[in-house]
C-alpha cells in the first residue's frame, strides 16, 4: 500500500503505539490500515454418488478443476458465501449439510472454510468463471488437475469419511508449498 485510501496522503509502514506488527499509516490522517486474513468459502455439493465440480475459467489456475468457492463478501454469512458462490460458478442451487473443514493458510494469509452440501437438482451449467461444470464419481476425480491444496483435502476427508459411513468436522493448516 502506497496511498491513504482515506485522503490520499501517503502512508509509511510502521508500528502504532500500543500496538505490536507493523501497520500502513496515514501520515497526513492517521488512519491505521489493518490488512487481515481473507476469508475464502465453498461447498462440496453432492448428487447420489457423485460431486459437483468447476473446471477454472479464470486465473490463478485457468483450466484446472475445483469446488464452488469463493472470497467471501461484506454483509453475508459464511453459508451464504458457500450458497452464492455454487450459484456463480456452477449456476447450481445446493441446500447444505454442515462445515465441513477449515484450512488455513497462513503464508498466503487466507482461512478456506468448505460446506458440505446437497445438489437440489442437476439443472447446473457453467457460470462465467468456470469452462465446464461436472458431477463425478471418485474414480472420475482428476486428483493431478486439482487447482488447490485445500480443495484436495476436502475431497481426500470426503471419500475417506464416506467410506468410514461417518463425517467428521477437520481443520488443517498448510505449509507453503515446495519452491518449484
Ligand atoms: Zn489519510
Amino acid at each position: 500500500m502506497k496511498f491513504c485510501s482515506a485522503c490520499g496522503a501517503g502512508v509509511a509502514l510502521r508500528i502504532p503505539d500500543g500496538d505490536a506488527l507493523p501497520r500502513f499509516v496515514c501520515e497526513a490522517c492517521g488512519t491505521i490500515h489493518y490488512q487481515n486474513p481473507k476469508m475464502v468459502v465453498g461447498a462440496l455439493a453432492v448428487w447420489e454418488d457423485r460431486i459437483l465440480l468447476c473446471r477454472r475459467a479464470i486465473e490463478p489456475r485457468h483450466g484446472l478443476w475445483t469446488l464452488p468457492a469463493g472470497f467471501m463478501e461484506n454483509d453475508e454469512t459464511t453459508g451464504q458465501a458457500a450458497i452464492r458462490e455454487t450459484m456463480e460458478e456452477a449456476c447450481a442451487r445446493i441446500e447444505l449439510t454442515e462445515l465441513y473443514t477449515l484450512v488455513n493458510v497462513p503464508h498466503i494469509s487466507q482461512v478456506h472454510m468448505l460446506y458440505r452440501a446437497r445438489l437440489l437438482d442437476v439443472d447446473f451449467a457453467p457460470g462465467p468463471e468456470s469452462l465446464e461444470v461436472a458431477l463425478m464419481r471418485e474414480d472420475e476425480i482428476p486428483w493431478d488437475e486439482i487447482a488447490f491444496r485445500s480443495i484436495a483435502l476436502t475431497l481426500r476427508h470426503f471419500f475417506a469419511d464416506r467410506r468410514e459411513g461417518h463425517f467428521r468436522f477437520r481443520v488443517a493448516d498448510l505449509p507453503p508449498p515446495p519452491a518449484a
